[in-house]
C-alpha cells in the first residue's frame, strides 16, 4: 500500500511532465554519446522526477543538463549552484551506469534509517529528486540547515533520532572512506554540512512518503527546517 502510494507519486510525476516532448532530443544525443537505452530511460525519468520537484518547490528558472560520462566520484546526479543570482543554477544527471547504480543502491538500503521498511526502485529516484531540490533551497538560503546540534532542539522525536544516526552514519561512513584512502576531495564532496541537512530531510520525507502523505506534503516537507 505505502509502496504503492510512492509509485503513484512517481508515475504522476512521469505522466505530467512537459519534459516528455523532449525526451526525444535528449535521447537522440545520449545515444550519439553511446548511452545504453537502461541507462538513458533511468536518466530521462530522474531528470523529469527532478524538473517537477522542482518547478513545485521553488520555479523553474534552473538548467537540465544530461552528462553522458560518469562523475569521478560515481556520482548519480548533483546541483550546481552558480553564486550568482543573475547566472542560471543547474541540475546535473550522469548517464554512463546510472540504471546499475540506482539498482545497487536500491539494494544496499534494504532499511531506511527511519523506518522499518526498505525503499523501493520509485521512492529511490524521488528521494534523489527531493535531494538535489533541498540543495538548490540550501544554496538559495531558503532554509535553515539541520546540523548535528539541532537534535537538542527537535521536539519530535522521530526527528531527533534521525539526526543522530545521521551523525553516526556520516561519521563511520567518513572513517571508512578515510581508511579506503580516499582523496580528501572526494571526503569533503560526501561528508559535508549540506549533505548531512540534504540527507536528514530525504529519510525524513521517504519514511513519511510510505505512512501515506499526499504529493503536497510531500513537497512541503522537503522545505522542512526546525
Ligand atoms: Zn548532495
Amino acid at each position: 500500500m505505502n509502496a504503492l502510494n510512492a509509485r503513484g507519486h512517481f508515475h504522476e510525476i512521469k505522466e505530467c511532465v512537459v519534459w516528455k516532448e523532449r525526451c526525444t532530443e535528449v535521447r537522440k544525443m545520449l545515444e550519439g554519446y553511446g548511452n545504453v537505452r537502461e541507462d538513458i530511460d533511468t536518466a530521462i525519468d530522474l531528470m523529469g522526477c527532478i524538473e517537477i520537484l522542482n518547478e513545485q518547490v521553488l520555479d523553474s528558472d534552473v538548467s537540465l543538463r544530461f552528462n553522458p560520462e560518469n562523475h569521478p566520484y560515481d556520482i548519480i546526479a548533483e546541483y550546481i549552484g552558480c553564486g550568482n543570482i543573475n547566472k542560471m543554477d543547474a541540475f546535473g544527471v550522469f548517464v554512463t551506469s546510472i540504471a546499475e547504480k540506482v539498482e545497487c543502491d536500491v539494494g544496499n538500503l534494504q532499511v531506511l534509517p527511519n523506518s522499518e521498511k526498505g525503499i523501493t526502485f520509485a521512492e529511490y529516484m524521488l528521494a534523489i529528486a527531493m535531494h538535489e531540490v533541498r540543495h538548490r533551497l540550501q544554496s538559495r538560503r531558503l532554509v535553515r540547515m539541520f546540523t548535528y546540534a539541532s537534535a537538542e532542539f527537535c521536539e519530535d522525536r522521530s526527528l531527533s533520532s534521525l539526526i543522530n544516526r545521521t551523525f553516526i552514519a556520516f561519521s563511520t561512513k567518513k572513517r571508512e572512506y578515510e581508511s579506503e584512502g580516499k582523496s580528501k576531495e572526494f571526503i569533503r564532496y560526501r561528508i559535508n554540512d549540506l549533505e548531512f541537512d540534504a540527507q536528514i530531510v530525504v529519510s525524513y520525507v521517504i519514511s513519511k512518503l510510505q505512512e501515506g502523505i499526499t504529493r503536497k506534503e510531500m513537497t512541503t516537507l522537503i522545505r522542512l527546517e526546525l
